[in-house]
């Protein structure tokens, strides 16, 4: 089985002004994240620059937390693909269920913004998740693989393996419950036998977990043999809990 080199992104969602994410920043590079791991913060769209700027010359990449389709146009207060590289933005969380649920992101969007990041040379850091509902309903398996199959439509089997997937129960986010170890390992498994089925390089791509990630958690979760590293929302805006989830993956 191809190495997975673990990504953690730090998914700061509407939190942290300019100033704020420097500070952070200080703290977190003043004792840098080990360098097995790939670690990515995603400040909010006005911190990108001024983050790029403090993590030059570092391991930590910066990535956006949502993009648009459509390279340009008339869509008021959108950013696209192509700005955020200019910026030197490394990649992007694509449907987080935030967005889907409060901002009305659609499977069709996905469609789209997935291979436009792609083409941008931007890292997809593609959500999915169920709702507390649909596992209550036994339906987890039916809603990820519909969400996966239709996000990922418009990729070559090929490109599979560039897409960053976050498994997310939306029941876990932002919730203090996390998934059980036994949870997170079936639901990531079946993720890789959907992208495995589609053709792709499977083994290749990096599934991680994503809901209620802390330093006390991590590493039963990180030990797992299909998660493949963490999407961190509230323990991330704190620089030492973030560095200690990245090293619980030893
Ligand atoms: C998230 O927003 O992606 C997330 C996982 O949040 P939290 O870690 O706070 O549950």
């Amino acid at each position: 089985m191809p190495d997975r080199t673990p990504l953690f992104a730090a998914n700061w969602k509407m939190h942290k002004t300019v100033e704020e994410t420097e500070s952070f920043l200080d703290d977190f590079l003043s004792n840098p994240p080990d360098p097995v791991a790939d670690v990515v913060i995603c400040p909010p769209y006005l911190s990108l620059g001024p983050a790029i700027a403090r993590c030059a010359d570092t391991p930590v990449g910066v990535a956006a937390q949502n993009m648009h389709e459509e390279q340009e146009g008339a869509f008021t207060g959108e950013v696209s693909a192509p700005m955020l590289v200019e910026l030197g933005v490394d990649g992007v969380i694509l449907g987080h269920s935030e967005r889907r649920q409060y901002f009305a992101e659609t499977d069709e969007a996905l469609a789209r913004k997935v291979p436009a990041a792609l083409a941008a040379d931007l890292e997809p850091i593609l959500c999915v998740g169920e709702s507390e509902e649909a596992r209550d309903a036994g339906e987890t398996e039916e809603v990820l693989e519909r969400q996966l199959q239709a996000d990922l439509s418009g990729l070559e089997a090929g490109q599979i393996e560039n897409v960053v997937i976050a498994y997310e129960p939306i029941w876990a986010i932002g919730t203090g419950r996390t998934a059980t170890p036994e949870q997170a390992q079936e639901v990531c498994a079946f993720i890789r036998d959907v992208l495995r089925a589609r053709g792709g390089a499977a083994d290749r791509v990096r599934i991680l977990y994503g809901g209620s990630v802390k330093p006390a958690n991590a590493a039963e979760l990180l030990a797992l043999p299909d998660v493949d590293g963490a999407l961190v929302g509230g323990a991330s805006l704190d620089a030492e809990d973030f560095a200690a989830i990245i090293e619980a993956a030893d």
